[in-house]
């Protein structure tokens, strides 16, 4: 491939800052170039957002970027070295299927992780071959703006290309590379890496570089306790908001658990339709390790094991900091039910608080799990006051239930159009059903058409907009007898 020059108008404005951290946490390397590289959609707005013209990036010169075959000015692309928890067992891991650029410097001078996922081997790749497909890159595309539009911290998406070049799974697929975007990916794992395989300084730095580049506004007497302090709330606040939407991981492993608080790894992850605490997607979790209701408390599982790689920083004295990472976890479970409890009340439309709202919530519940409602169109259904649309409205039940709510939103002062409007924002109209989804990448991937997804993209980009077009895209699966299955490593 001959050396081109990228316009200096794309704005590539480059830092590598993780490159000045301790060699052992990483590996400089290019990304592989691939054959024939085209570009496959890019997220003109987020593109503007970080001080990129859409326009540039669209051509030659950046899709060769994108691709891996150019290195934009200013970049030093490097493989992130980490460890993690896999379903409970300790592996070396790391970046095998993908290069961090470097940080792009945005307009409001944050710095974002530019991100090749599927650019080729690395030290790091084990057996794998190091490529994604484009299926697979395309729904991560999908979700991570989905769950975007929704307001859930999230890694983004700003292009994918496909490669030209076939790849092999159970069958061969066409080969393709993601830029994600993060506001850094320095996961759990990223400090289980440090503390198993560097020295106590070189935990520090690692710790300091994250409190610089996350949390640099505390105030506080250790700064290593006020990270994992801050890390716990962000982790509560996050889980409560998936579990708020119907979200399920699928891969809580510690490797794919950001610092940032961000969502991260889009592969077996899904929406579910009908209530059900009990629902797994992915094909590869037999046990339901990572089911819908066990999020928070891999969660908490998950902070415990960051917890540990913070003590010899916590204090000298190890027992005394096994006490202190102890007490700060323990406290996940009331961060995490207070973001849950509010986020509820805002779904039922209550602005101040009852002892038994709780009850009226878990009513509810219950009442979707035991007549298998769909979550989201439930909630819809009583924003809307459309309960003549089911005959599990007319249930004596819920008909009870429902007279309950009444009398509770009458107690609290607020005109019902507040309610509502409350409510209209806080229940989606949209989410990303799986069928959706998977009508779209169908189009997309089998027949090179993209007319879909784009109609898909558009549908999601405004779940609180509850727009007439959104209406086909509510509708849950017909019932089948084979249940949705996603699938790792893919
Ligand atoms: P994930 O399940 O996506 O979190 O990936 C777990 C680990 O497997 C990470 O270290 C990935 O980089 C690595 N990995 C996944 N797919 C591949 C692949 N095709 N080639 C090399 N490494 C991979
Ligand atoms: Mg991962």
């Amino acid at each position: 491939m001959p050396q081109v020059q990228i316009p200096p108008r794309t704005g590539w404005n480059f830092k590598n800052t993780y490159a000045q951290l301790p060699e052992f946490l990483y590996t400089k390397l290019n990304p592989t170039p691939v054959k024939s590289p085209a570009l496959i959609i890019l997220n003109e707005k987020l593109a503007e957002d970080f001080g990129l013209d859409p326009a540039t990036l669209k051509n030659l010169e950046n899709v060769n970027v994108f691709a891996g075959n150019e290195i934009p000015p200013g970049a030093e692309p490097l493989a992130q070295a980490y460890a993690g928890h896999q379903f409970g067992h300790f592996t070396m891991l790391g970046d095998g299927r993908a290069v961090l650029l470097g940080e792009q410097i945005t307009p409001q001078g944050e710095l974002v992780d530019i991100q090749l996922k599927g650019s080729g081997k690395t030290p790091y790749s084990r057996r794998g071959d190091g490529r994604a497909a484009l299926g697979p890159m395309l729904r991560e595309y999908i979700i991570s703006e989905g769950m975007f539009a929704l307001g859930i911290p999230t890694t983004r998406s700003l292009a994918v290309v496909s490669t030209g070049q076939p790849i092999i799974r159970e069958t061969v697929l066409p080969g393709a590379i993601l830029t994600r975007t993060a506001s850094s990916h320095i996961r759990v794992g990223t400090f289980q890496y440090a503390a198993h395989f560097g020295t106590e300084e070189d935990l520090k730095i690692l710790a300091d570089y994250t409190i610089q580049r996350h949390y640099p506004q505390g105030e506080y007497d250790n700064p290593y306790l006020y990270l994992l302090q801050e890390v716990i709330k962000k982790q509560a606040s996050l889980i409560a908001q998936w579990m708020l939407v119907g979200f399920v991981h699928g891969v809580m492993n510690t490797d794919n658990m950001t610092i940032s608080g961000e969502t991260i790894d889009y592969g077996p992850c899904a929406f579910i339709d009908t209530y059900n605490l009990e629902t797994v997607f992915s094909s590869i979790d037999r046990q339901g390790r990572y089911a819908y209701g066990n999020q928070p408390y891999m969660a908490a599982w998950n902070l415990a094991r960051f917890a540990e790689t913070l003590l010899p920083l916590l204090s000298n004295d190890k027992d005394k900091a096994i006490k202190i990472a102890e007490f700060e976890v323990n406290k996940f479970f009331d961060f995490y039910h207070q973001h849950w409890l509010t986020g509820m009340r805002k779904k039922l439309g209550l602005f101040n608080e009852e002892p038994n709202d709780e009850s009226l919530i878990e009513d509810l519940l219950n009442l979707m799990e035991k007549h298998q409602q769909d979550y989201t169109n439930t909630f819809l259904a009583l924003t809307f006051n459309k309960t003549e649309d089911s005959p599990f409205y007319q249930n004596t039940e819920f008909l009870k239930w429902q007279k309950q709510w009444e009398q509770r939103l009458q107690r609290q002062g607020k005109s019902k159009e507040d309610s509502h409007h409350l409510m209209r924002k806080s229940n989606p109209a949209v989410i990303p059903r799986n069928h959706r989804v998977e009508e779209a990448l169908q189009k997309a991937v089998e027949e090179d058409d993209y007319s879909l997804l784009h109609k898909l993209l558009k549908v999601l980009a405004q779940p609180y907009a509850h727009l007439p077009e959104q209406k086909e895209y509510s509708t849950p699966p017909e019932p089948t007898s084979c249940p949705y299955r996603t699938f790792c490593g893919t």
